[in-house]
């Protein structure tokens, strides 16, 4: 088979590229292993991502957006609670989206569902060869392409390949390319929860030793019963002892650590745990080679950044590929590629070093550490300005020049 981007990783990113360059009238192939999820089946899974705005202007550019948005809440408020010392007080800051004049931080959305939406209007583009149940087992280099040879046998040529293929990257350890890893001991449990007061569409996000316990508003069900998302960090090995609760004492466990802010508490899916790390790629490009999303850089989801940042390497991608075919140039080309990697430098380092410092503080148990924590939300609640400058700083959309993060077309 020959393709012009060989993408490798049918999951959100590799999807969400595709769909952006077949619009853009380009060919590419996508290799996935496993099956998609189905739409229908896929209401009500525990592993939801806080999308922000430039993410939504990526996917209102696919064309999901209007079908997800029913099934995302608006994050108005983010609240922290330094809950690390259950003999003291705890510390609350609220940072309303409308201090920094956003009407909101983006919208919580089903992961499952995104990936069902996406993976049916990849399967519906013309300009998309999907391949299924087989994995990339080679990379070879030739004078004007790549030759991608996959474990079903199966050869196919292209002008450049993408690793979409998530933390184990095969196209990044095939292409030779390096990484820096953070080992954190830490494994985030996902699940849903019924509650009986409403969250008004407050994420809050509590400090506690183990880890940063985090729920995140999502729309009422049908039977008007108020929901939310939790992403809960414990010690890997906490996190197994939790996860090995039964229902009622997992509820209860649940109780305590919400402060009963939300009334009554129920499990509305089944838990899951996911170790986290942080990797990062020493580079992003190799001769005919892109990397994106967690092929590129893996983080802790405390401050909600991997799938944006994912959808940014995306759109950035999905533009400097568009724009060098219409100038008629080969895609896989070291100038265009630099192009990609010189425009997502800055942004993929400083989002990977903020959140990898940002987590070992909030996860830090260490007397002095956990004090100045304190004292440092305290000084944010007292003094309007610093709290103003650490929202701009830290919480306002980034600012980039491209067209699909500014909500334009490709
Ligand atoms: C608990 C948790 C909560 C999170 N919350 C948020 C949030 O609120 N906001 C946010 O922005 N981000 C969040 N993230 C991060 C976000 O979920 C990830 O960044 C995103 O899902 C990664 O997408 P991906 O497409 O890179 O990787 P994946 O979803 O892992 O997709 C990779 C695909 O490649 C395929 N593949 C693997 N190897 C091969 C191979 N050899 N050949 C072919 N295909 C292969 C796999 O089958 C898979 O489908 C969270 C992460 C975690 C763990």
């Amino acid at each position: 088979m020959k393709t012009e981007a060989l993408i490798i990783g049918g999951g959100v990113a590799g999807l969400s590229l595709a769909c952006l360059l077949a619009q853009a009238g380009l060919k590419c192939a996508i290799v996935e292993p496993n099956n998609f999820p189905i739409l229908e089946r896929e209401d009500h899974s525990g592993r939801t991502a806080a999308l922000m705005g430039s993410s939504i202007n990526v996917l209102k550019a696919i064309g999901v957006w209007d079908y997800i948005q029913k099934n995302t809440a608006p994050l108005e408020i983010m609240r922290i609670i330094d809950d690390s010392n259950p003999n003291i007080e705890p510390v609350q800051v609220d940072f309303p989206a409308s201090e920094i004049n956003q009407e909101n931080y983006g919208h919580n959305t089903p992961n499952l569902m995104l990936h069902a939406l996406l993976a049916e209007k990849s399967q519906k583009s013309k300009n998309i060869e999907i391949i299924h149940g087989a994995k990339l087992q080679t990379i070879n280099h030739l004078t004007n392409g790549v030759e991608a040879t996959l474990d079903n046998g199966e050869t196919i040529m292209a002008s450049l390949i993408i690793g979409a293929d998530g933390r184990n990257s095969a196209v990044r350890n095939l292409s030779g390319i390096e990484t820096r890893t953070s080992n954190y001991d830490q494994s985030a449990i996902t699940l849903l929860i019924n509650h009986t007061k409403s969250h008004e569409n407050i994420s809050t996000e509590h400090h506690r030793t183990g880890g940063p316990f985090t729920t995140v508003p999502m729309p009422d069900t049908a039977e008007a019963i108020h929901q939310s998302s939790v992403v809960w960090v414990e010690k890997t090995d906490d996190a197994e002892t939790f996860m090995a609760l039964d229902k009622g004492s997992l509820e209860n466990a649940l109780q305590t650590r919400t402060r009963d802010a939300l009334g009554r508490i129920t499990l509305a899916s089944t838990p899951e745990a996911w170790p986290l790390k942080g990797i990062i790629a020493e580079k992003i490009i190799a001769p005919r080679t892109a990397l994106i999303a967690e092929a590129a850089h893996v983080m802790s989801p405390i401050g909600a950044q991997g799938l944006n940042l994912s959808l940014r390497d995306v759109a950035t991608l999905a533009e400097t590929l568009t724009d060098a075919a219409r100038l008629g140039e080969d895609i896989g080309n070291e100038l265009v590629l630099n192009r990609y990697a010189k425009r997502r430098s800055l942004d993929m380092n400083s989002r990977f070093y903020g959140v990898d410092k940002y987590n070992r503080i909030v996860s830090n148990n260490i007397g002095f550490i956990r004090d100045l924590r304190r004292t440092g939300l305290k000084s944010l609640k007292a003094i309007p300005m610093l709290k103003h400058l650490a929202m701009e700083q830290g919480l306002k959309p980034t600012m980039d020049e491209g067209r699909l993060i500014r909500g334009e077309v490709l």
